[in-house]
């Protein structure tokens, strides 16, 4: 039977960058991926690194940590994963930019800014005339937005495919694809983790397991016992014909973006169609000169299926915002699912009632931001290193034992069973089946 130090269970953003981050410190690693590596919803994104898109708190810090290990990456990786900069030259991170569409996001917005500015995170807010002269092709009638010089941009399959590349280096890293996890065998007395067992039959040893599979996390905790709140959030994104950079900073949001994230958008001024299916703008001018757009916030379980109508409203949003791209053709549209912790922060930690056991996974729309910090706790928890994160005990599995989970289940498919009426009602008053 082979054995190693650690397995880390999927070869997605969390699981190729655990491995990367376990290597460094010597142990030897396998990745097992039931597919191929960045097969999962590493794939089905964009790349926004960064703090703004995250709240205030221990979720804006992980951002900024994860900001700096990529900084690090830049310099220190062969592997080139197109870390975007600023046009003018100057290296600098690309920015974001956001709009706002009212004054009710125009006041969120000042809150944001006052309470990541207090944590030395850099972000303004700037009123119509300073947005027109960062993002000159935006819609004239905007009253401000944000403005968020060091958040930046990856392309997330190349960040995978880099962490096993720069691995691989050290001779210590094994990946399996097309191997398929169905069971971990576990010390009857102690519940220590001691192997997983694939589809294929075969044990594979190592007194240390990750899960860091990503939306499908809570079938494999459910494999050791564990009821992980993890739910699949499904996101929709457009792809067009070349257009060069309509963005100046290549990376463009609008604020109801980061309210539907979370549930805190109100009552947004939107056409119907982009109501029914929650659809928020966010642009990117690619490197390659199409322009990516979409997004919405929905759940759909575990599909992964563009939808038509959600392509017309993604279409609606960037017109909206940037009228120039109406004269461009879409090529095609693609789908994925986040996976959303219940109560909105990944979990990052080792498991006290598993020994061995780690968890890497429920990072929702941040696993591109948040890969390299998730991998560096997690070989800091395998090491028994001190933490680099003074904030990490937040992001532990430890938060939910006093947790009703089944309250936040209640929870969220009450929120989903909201979202469905309004997908309902307004497609029925668009005479729409
Ligand atoms: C439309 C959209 C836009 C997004 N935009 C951004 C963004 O701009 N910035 C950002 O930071 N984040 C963004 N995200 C979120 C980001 O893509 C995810 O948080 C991230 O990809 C999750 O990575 P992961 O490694 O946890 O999961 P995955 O990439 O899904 O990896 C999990 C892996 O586990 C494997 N696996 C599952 N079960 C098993 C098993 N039993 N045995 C073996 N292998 C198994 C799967 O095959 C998969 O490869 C977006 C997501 C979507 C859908």
């Amino acid at each position: 039977m082979k054995s190693y130090d650690v397995i880390v269970i999927g070869g997605g953003m969390m699981g190729t960058a655990s491995a990367y981050y376990l290597t460094q410190e010597g142990l030897k690693v396998a990745i097992v991926e039931r597919g191929d590596i960045a097969g999962g919803t590493v794939s089905h994104t964009d790349g926004y690194i960064g703090v703004s898109e995250k709240q205030p708190g221990v979720d804006s810090m992980q951002g900024n940590e994860s900001m700096k290990l990529y900084d690090e990456m830049r310099k220190t990786f062969d592997y080139d994963f197109e870390y975007s900069t600023r046009l003018d030259g100057s290296g600098e991170p690309c920015g974001f930019v956001y709009f706002c569409e009212s004054d009710f996001e125009m006041e969120a917005a000042a809150r944001q800014v006052e309470a990541n500015q207090k944590l030395g995170i850099e972000q303004y807010l700037v009123d119509a005339k300073e947005l027109k002269e960062l993002e000159p092709n935006c819609a004239n009638d905007l009253p401000g937005g944000m403005w968020v010089p060091k958040d930046g941009a990856v392309c997330p399959y190349r960040v995978a495919f880099g962490f096993v590349e720069e691995a691989r280096k050290t001779g210590l890293l094994d990946v399996y694809t097309r191997t398929e996890v169905v069971d971990i065998k576990q010390d009857p007395n102690t519940k220590a983790v001691q192997a997983v067992i694939t589809a294929k039959g075969e044990e594979i040893a190592a007194p240390n397991i990750v899960n860091a599979a990503g939306v499908w996390g809570p079938f494999i905790g459910a494999m050791v016992g564990l009821e992980v709140p993890i739910e699949p959030r499904f996101g929709q994104l457009l792809v067009t014909e070349k257009t060069g950079p309509i963005s100046q900073y290549r990376l463009a949001l609008e604020y109801g973006y980061y309210l539907t994230k979370f549930f805190q958008d109100g009552e947004r001024p939107i056409p119907e169609l982009v109501k029914a299916y929650n659809v928020c703008l966010n642009f990117t001018s690619d490197l390659t000169g199409n322009t990516v757009t979409g997004g919405c916030r929905l759940f759909r379980g575990y599909s992964i299926k563009s939808e038509y109508r959600i392509m017309q409203a993604c279409a609606m949003r960037a017109v909206r915002f940037y009228p120039v791209i109406k004269n461009y053709n879409c090529i095609r549209s693609f789908a994925g699912i986040r996976p959303f912790c219940l109560d909105h922060l990944p979990i990052v930690s080792d498991v006290e009632e598993v020994p061995g056991f780690y968890m890497a996974c429920g990072h929702e729309g941040d696993g591109i931001a948040l890969g390299p910090i998730t991998g560096k706790l997690i070989s800091q928890y395998v090491t028994g290193k001190p933490l680099q994160f003074d904030l990490a005990p937040e992001l532990a599995w430890k938060r939910f034992e006093h947790v009703d989970i089944a309250a936040l289940k209640k929870e969220a498919q009450e929120n989903t069973e909201a979202l469905q009426a309004i997908e309902r009602h307004v497609l029925a008053q668009m005479g729409v089946n």
